[in-house]
């Protein structure tokens, strides 16, 4: 509960209006959109630098936690106030405050959603390319803290590529401006990239400088049709060597395929593994071109069928498709839990096949479903989470897939993030030493540590 005097000290800073600690938001403030359950104490929306600035000094003086929150879709826990506190709330600064051409740049506050910052980019023939999967709700501020990738990381790369600078409030109250609006920089500590996926552990973003691309004018839209995920896989990692670098390279597996076949009408073909791939270029000769190339390996890795979209129709089916792996997953059981290892592309097969003896192990069901294009893979293992031994199982199944990524050289997450949820597999992934080296940085800037506690193992000693 919080202390009445800070209450009114908050409601000075923000207005009564952009206050609350009413039951019901904070039973919202609770969760993030998968699940682990926190106990906030208030939270505030934020409109400017200069409050959230007055909120840090406040939460600073008083040792208050304060969690940052964009439009919460995040899925690994790193929203869930554990510790009670403030949240912050970031969705009214959703500014585009500038979009410069010429300088291939834009600036946005951090509650500005991916898909609107893309219908204002559009009609000037640019876009920022990472567009994750939850491009209709997620905002820059989220995606840039968790440095989110999406369906054309294999070709564009990750939200880290197009970060640029921002303006940070830091934990004691201070302001911060960080990059620069040029394309390169060579200029001290990076401390931009310091700041990309960092969780909302270190400073809350209010301002990013976001480099734009132009917009590919023609794509070609294909689908794979495979007897296996690890005829698939090698697939992937042929095409990925190639020369051809296709936009898009989804897997879909067989258990995921029935329950977007039982869930919609876009009868899909009954089969093991499909992968959908779209190429994209200036001009339709080039996408073309690609995409038969792309063909041509899907066949020698035994595709047996290989179908291209001919209509805009059938090429947004097949987005639907993909696009509706989550909820529909979501309905198969009462509990569903998401993963996003990912591994070096020519480890793809065998993480495949390697997580297939996992599953059989402990026979869970799965929808298998991954960017694969840059070796993220997304198992959503849906379950009954009443029940304790199937609970055991998915646990140990999942220790057992973490530690199988690393072994392949690969990582914990390749875009979701680490948050609560794989705080205790970090030291899995990194040595002692880099542990170390991230928990100085943290009480560099945190040294009170009242920014987002307990997520990334930060708190930790081990
Ligand atoms: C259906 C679905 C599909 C998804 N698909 C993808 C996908 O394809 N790729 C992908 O990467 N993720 C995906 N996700 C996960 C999620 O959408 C991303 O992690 C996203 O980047 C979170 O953005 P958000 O605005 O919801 O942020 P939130 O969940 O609100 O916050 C995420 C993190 O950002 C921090 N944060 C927020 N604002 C600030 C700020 N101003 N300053 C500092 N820190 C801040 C928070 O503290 C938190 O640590 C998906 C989730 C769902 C539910």
């Amino acid at each position: 509960m919080l202390d009445e005097k800070i209450k009114q000290e908050l409601i000075d800073i923000v207005g009564s209006e952009n206050f609350t600690d009413a039951k019901i938001d904070m039973v919202s403030y609770a969760y993030d959109a998968m699940g682990p359950k926190g106990n906030p104490d208030c939270a505030v929306w934020v409109t400017t630098a200069e409050q959230i600035s007055e909120i840090m000094k406040l939460a600073n003086r008083e040792m208050i936690p304060v969690t940052p929150r964009a439009a919460g879709t995040g899925i690994a826990g790193m929203i869930v106030p554990f510790q009670g506190g403030i949240v912050m709330d970031v969705m009214r600064m959703d500014r585009i405050l500038e979009i410069n051409v010429e300088d291939r740049v834009c600036i946005v506050e951090p509650g500005v959603v991916y898909a609107d910052l893309q219908k204002a980019l559009a009609p000037l023939g640019f876009t920022l390319p990472t567009e994750p999967g939850s491009s209709i709700a997620s905002a820059i501020g989220g995606n840039v803290a968790t440095n989110a990738g999406g369906l054309k990381g294999a070709k564009y790369g990750s939200t880290k590529d197009y970060v640029l600078g921002m303006t940070v409030v830091l934990p004691d109250g201070r302001l911060m401006k960080t990059g620069t609006r040029t394309m390169k920089t060579s200029s001290g500590y990076n401390l931009t990239q310091l700041f990309v996926g960092s969780e909302g552990t270190l400073g809350i973003m209010t301002e990013i400088i976001l480099k734009i691309v132009p917009l590919a004018g023609a794509t070609a839209t294909g689908l794979g049709l495979f007897n296996s995920l690890e005829d698939a896989g090698n697939a992937v990692c042929r095409t990925m060597s190639s020369g051809v670098i296709p936009s898009v390279m989804e897997v879909m597996g067989r258990y995921l395929i029935q329950a977007i076949n039982e869930n919609t009408d876009l009868k899909l073909p009954d089969v093991d593994t499909m992968l959908l791939v779209e190429t994209d270029a200036y001009t339709q000769g080039d996408a073309d071109m690609q995409m038969e190339k792309v063909i041509e390996i899907f066949k020698e890795n035994n595709a047996f069928e290989v179908t291209l979209a001919k209509t805009p129709q059938e090429r947004a089916d097949l987005w639907a498709a993909r696009k509706s792996t989550y909820p529909v997953s979501a309905r198969l059981n009462n509990s569903i839990l998401v993963e996003d290892v990912t591994v070096p592309m020519s480890q793809l097969a065998r993480l495949f096949r390697e997580f297939g003896k996992i599953i059989e192990k402990y026979e869970l069901k799965v929808a298998m479903c991954a960017h694969a294009g840059d070796g993220n893979f997304h198992p959503l293992i849906t379950f009954d989470g009443r029940d304790e031994e199937m609970v055991e199982k998915v646990e140990k199944a999942n220790d057992e897939l973490f530690k199988l990524a690393i072994e392949l050289g690969g990582t914990l997450t390749g875009e979701h993030g680490i948050g609560i949820v794989k705080a205790k597999y970090m030291s899995l992934e990194h040595d002692p030493v880099a542990m170390d080296m991230m928990r100085t940085v943290k009480r560099a800037f945190d040294p009170n540590n009242i920014l987002n506690p307990g997520k990334m193992a930060l708190d930790n000693d081990d």
